[in-house]
């Protein structure tokens, strides 16, 4: 059964929506603020996000832009004013598909379906999508276990991928060098938490611009590093 999420602040549009859709036999979770439905959209696993434009916290055009960096989930944007449509068509955010208020019920549940139907087919094809992180330039394929930067393949050893990857799967989360040598090393292996730093050196080479100033890996002094999102 297809899990759908709403992420709408308006309480009696969010229950109208969830109601015709359970009708339609979705299960579906209502979300009435824009931060915690990115937190939810982002670590949970829903099939198809109903987005609301307008949200208290962070907005629907924010939330479209983070939820693509990580995820192919299908996007309904939906909003009050047929302006806002076509700014976000002009913004190119990734979003798959657009509503304006007030719509009837049976038109948002066929395009539910018809979102889902597309997006079953895409995944069922075997021609699944590799796991891809996209950070600023900075592009990790996970499936492929390759790492681009503005478009140009780096070469990474197997612990210089494993440690960009976990880093880059937890921003803005600061980790010891104690703490990333037991996630990324196994406890038997010779080495100490200096292996860390040099790791971290050499991947700080092959993806920063330049390395005094990274713009992805940060020092955190006295504590370890940093992922900044
Ligand atoms: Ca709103």
């Amino acid at each position: 059964m297809s899990k759908i999420l709403i992420i709408e602040d308006e309480e009696s549009i969010a229950e109208l929506e969830k109601d015709y859709l359970e009708l339609s036999g979705f299960t579906v979770e209502i979300e009435n603020n824009g931060e915690e439905g990115l937190t939810r959209a982002l670590e949970e696993k829903f099939d198809l996000l109903i987005l609301d434009l307008m949200l208290p916290g962070v907005d629907g055009f924010e939330i479209c832009k983070r939820v693509r960096k990580v995820k192919n989930t299908p996007i309904l944007m939906v909003s009050a004013k047929k302006e806002d449509i076509d700014k976000i068509r002009g913004l190119g955010l990734g979003a798959d598909d657009y509503i304006t208020k007030p719509f009837s019920p049976s038109e948002l549940v066929a395009r539910v379906k018809a979102h889902l139907a597309r997006y079953e087919r895409l995944i069922g094809s075997g021609v699944q999508e590799n796991e891809i992180i996209e950070i600023r330039g900075l592009k990790i394929d996970k499936t492929a276990r390759r790492v681009y930067v503005n478009g140009e393949e780096k070469t990474f050893t197997t612990k210089e991928f494993d440690l960009l990857t976990f880093l880059a799967q937890n921003p803005n989360h600061v980790y010891t060098k104690d703490e990333l040598f037991s996630k990324i090393w196994d406890m038997e292996s010779m080495g100490d938490i200096a292996t860390v730093t040099v790791h971290i050196k050499k991947i700080r080479e092959k993806i920063e611009f330049n390395t005094s100033k990274p713009q992805y890996i940060e020092t955190i002094w006295g504590v370890g590093y940093r992922f900044k999102m």
